[in-house]
């Protein structure tokens, strides 16, 4: 199965970048939408694995995109890409929304009583053609086509009524790309909690085009009414990024919100050594911790050759292996590629306060990317896109 086969290295990442790069203009752009199965190529990248966890980054992806086409013929596919990165910034500066989740997905798993139901839907028993073979999909290959996404999760909401929490859940546990903002925010948007009122239907008509034929399911919704919530909190602002002093004397402590250390602590000589978790703990699905904690032991090699220092690899994020890690290295200070929302941000300040207890200081550093697209995600993506061509020009990228 094409689904199936992400090899967890970043010279597959480069290697399916570069396959991809002639095809990511207007071929992109007209092909996107169609779903052509997990044995069809179809015109969509399949990097998201790769670009969730950083093992790639989307400034490289968008500087090898624009080193084959120019801004307007690539437009829709660097859109895309930034799709992430707003995603990210916007649930950043909205912390809550991503608590909301976890907690509402907790009194969910308590509470609703119909399991029959939620494992019919999870293991592709409903009846419902397309919906099934998605279901099955997503738990053979751990990746579905961003439109057999969006059918799927509408499915889920609309026509079978299951809470979107555990869909989104279900999801989580199964995506090799499985990620807080992507997941948590489009899994909202579907339902019309993102863009308040603003739903997305699932339509025969429509997946019957996308998919080639291959399914016309019967009997969906006919109308998507927009689920509701208390009133979100407004936006914060993001923290100012911390002092890239990079020269003092550090451990470099790589989660799996970033493989690629060398891209933001370059030529930084005050690291003395490496340290890699590969978050068995806190992934959320078999898929996810095999592909990222391969990705994760292949970066700690990468790392310890790049700075030219020992490099460790633990399975778990915790005080007592930062602090022996510090003790080791004979500093007082770590240096992190700054973690989104998410389950690895939640760790690490819930252990900040041991550090500091023994006089250890984490030090997140956020990317130059991050800091230049973050802050205007405060809106909606439409406002958000427009800026897209002059940060990209102050990046010299366009
Ligand atoms: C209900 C739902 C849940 C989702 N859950 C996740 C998730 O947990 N993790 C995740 O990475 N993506 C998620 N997505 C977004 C999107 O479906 C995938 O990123 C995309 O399908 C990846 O395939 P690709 O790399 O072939 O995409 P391409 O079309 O080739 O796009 C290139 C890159 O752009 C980014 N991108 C494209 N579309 C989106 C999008 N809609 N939102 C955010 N980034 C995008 C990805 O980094 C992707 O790799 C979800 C979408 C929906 C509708």
């Amino acid at each position: 199965m094409v689904g199936s086969n992400f090899l967890p290295s970043r010279a597959m990442a480069l290697d399916r970048l570069a396959e991809f790069v002639p095809a990511a203009g207007l071929l992109y752009e007209a092909g996107r939408n169609t779903d052509a199965g997990p044995d069809g190529r179809g015109a969509v990248s399949r990097l998201s694995p790769y670009l969730r966890h950083r093992l790639i980054t989307e400034h490289e992806v968008v500087t090898h995109v624009l080193a084959s086409h120019d801004l307007d013929a690539a437009g829709k596919f660097i859109q895309e890409v930034l799709w992430r990165t707003y995603w990210k910034g916007w649930l950043e500066m909205r912390p809550s929304v991503w608590r909301r989740f976890v907690e509402e997905r907790g009194r969910q798993r308590d509470d609703f009583r119909d399991d029959r139901a939620i494992a019919q839907a999870e293991n592709g028993q409903t009846g419902i053609e397309g919906f099934d073979d998605w279901a099955r999909e997503l738990v053979a290959t751990g990746y579905l086509h961003n439109h057999a996404r969006m059918w799927l999760a509408s499915i889920w909401i609309f026509t079978l009524r299951l809470p979107w929490t555990l869909g989104a859940d279900f999801f989580l546990r199964h995506l090799l790309d499985a990620d807080a903002a992507s997941n948590t925010l489009s899994w909202r948007w579907v339902a019309g909690l993102q863009t308040v009122g603003k739903t997305y239907l699932a339509t025969s008509d429509n997946i019957a085009r996308y998919t080639n034929g291959r399914f016309a399911p019967k009997g969906l919704a006919r109308e998507a009414i927009a689920l509701s919530e208390a009133p979100i909190e407004p936006a914060r602002d993001l923290a100012a990024p911390p002092q890239r002093d990079l020269a003092q004397p550090s451990v470099l402590l790589v989660t799996t919100e970033d493989l690629h250390p060398e891209s933001v602590f370059e030529g930084a000589s005050g690291i003395v050594s490496v340290l890699t978790a590969s978050d068995a703990d806190l992934l959320w699905g078999d898929g996810a911790r095999g592909f990222a904690g391969a990705a994760a032991a292949e970066t700690a090699a990468r790392a310890a050759a790049h700075y030219d220092r020992p490099a460790s690899l633990i399975e778990r994020l915790d005080a007592e292996a930062l602090i022996a890690a510090a003790r080791a290295a004979g500093v007082q200070r770590i240096v992190t590629p700054y973690a989104p929302v998410g389950e690895v941000a939640d760790r690490l300040a819930r252990l900040a306060p041991a550090l500091a207890r023994e006089g250890v200081t984490l030090a997140q550093v956020r990317r130059e990317w991050d800091s230049a697209f973050w802050p205007h995600a405060k809106k909606g993506f439409f406002a958000f896109k427009e800026r897209i061509p002059a940060l990209l020009r102050q990046k010299s990228l366009a």
